[in-house]
């Protein structure tokens, strides 16, 4: 697939679910969180259906995200649909880690080959603060049990302010040196004020090389994580929405009102 700017699109983001077992300061707010209606949630079928299609029109990398993705009934089973469709040569999850201690195998066994791992921080107080909730040995127990079941490479998403020189980010950055996982920096941004920047040590953010679209929990696929553009699947079926969806991706992104990143997945 070309969208209207010839860049290639080969790259679908999936979120699976806007549930989340914790409450990152910059993502969502402590209570409250307005969350959608089950029946509003795409079933594993309607997402697997769409998958297809978007393979078949040349989409061979897909990335399976949230909220939390492991937080979804079924998740190992939704995988094990997700990788039996021919032609994705690269199948990854984003994921706060706090649950690969209990899926990292079975995610494999699936047929996941990577991970990315949230943490931005490598001490426990801290990661409290940012996470509100999170008990930071979980992450740690799901980042050991990923490299045992063979998740490779592993890659460490660590959210700044400006720089990676900062403190939290420098230690971080030692923790992966010594535990062979790669670091990726991603500046904190802002949706509705449209403030982005690219990622460093990734390919987000640069828009005239985007490769993506995006399919959230509730069957919107999303062009730009920069735009309120939608094109809901169960509205306008897939095949259209899909086009719909190529032909109007923006050259760049500037603001989106209408997602958060806890229910478009970053
Ligand atoms: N819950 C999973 C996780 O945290 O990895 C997947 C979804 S989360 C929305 C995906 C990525 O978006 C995470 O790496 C997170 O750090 C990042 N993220 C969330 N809010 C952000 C913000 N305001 N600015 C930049 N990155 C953000
Ligand atoms: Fe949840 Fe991920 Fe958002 Fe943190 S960044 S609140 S783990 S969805």
């Amino acid at each position: 697939m070309f969208d209207r700017f010839n860049r290639k699109i080969n790259y679908l983001r999936i979120s699976v679910t806007d549930r989340c077992n914790l409450r990152c300061v910059y993502c969502m707010p402590e209570n409250g969180v307005p969350l959608l209606k089950h029946e509003e949630i795409l079933n594993f079928d309607e997402i697997v259906d769409f998958t297809r299609i978007a393979v078949s029109k040349g989409v061979d990398k897909v990335r399976i995200t949230g909220g939390e993705p492991l937080v979804r009934n079924g998740i190992v089973d939704l995988i094990s649909m997700i990788s039996s469709i021919d032609g994705i040569k690269d199948l990854a999850m984003t994921t706060n880690g706090i649950f690969l201690d209990k899926y990292a195998k079975d995610l494999v066994k699936a047929g996941l080959h990577r991970v990315n791992i949230s943490l931005d921080t490598i001490n426990p107080e801290e990661y409290k603060k940012v996470t509100r909730v999170g008990n930071i040995q979980k992450v740690f127990d799901g980042i050991q049990a990923a490299k045992k079941a063979g998740l490779n490479p592993i890659k460490i998403n660590c959210v700044i302010q400006k720089s990676s020189l900062e403190p939290h980010a420098v230690e971080v950055a030692k923790y992966c040196n010594e535990n062979n996982l790669q670091i990726r920096y991603i500046k904190e941004m802002d949706l509705e004020k449209g403030e982005f920047s690219v990622v460093q040590g990734g390919s987000g953010g640069d828009c005239g090389t985007c490769n993506r679209i995006r399919l959230t929990a509730n069957g919107d696929i999303k062009p730009c994580l920069f735009s309120n553009l939608a094109y809901n699947v169960r509205d306008l079926g897939a095949e259209n929405a899909i086009n719909a969806a190529i032909e109007n991706k923006p050259i760049s992104g500037h603001v989106n009102h209408t997602s958060k990143f806890y229910n478009i997945g970053g």
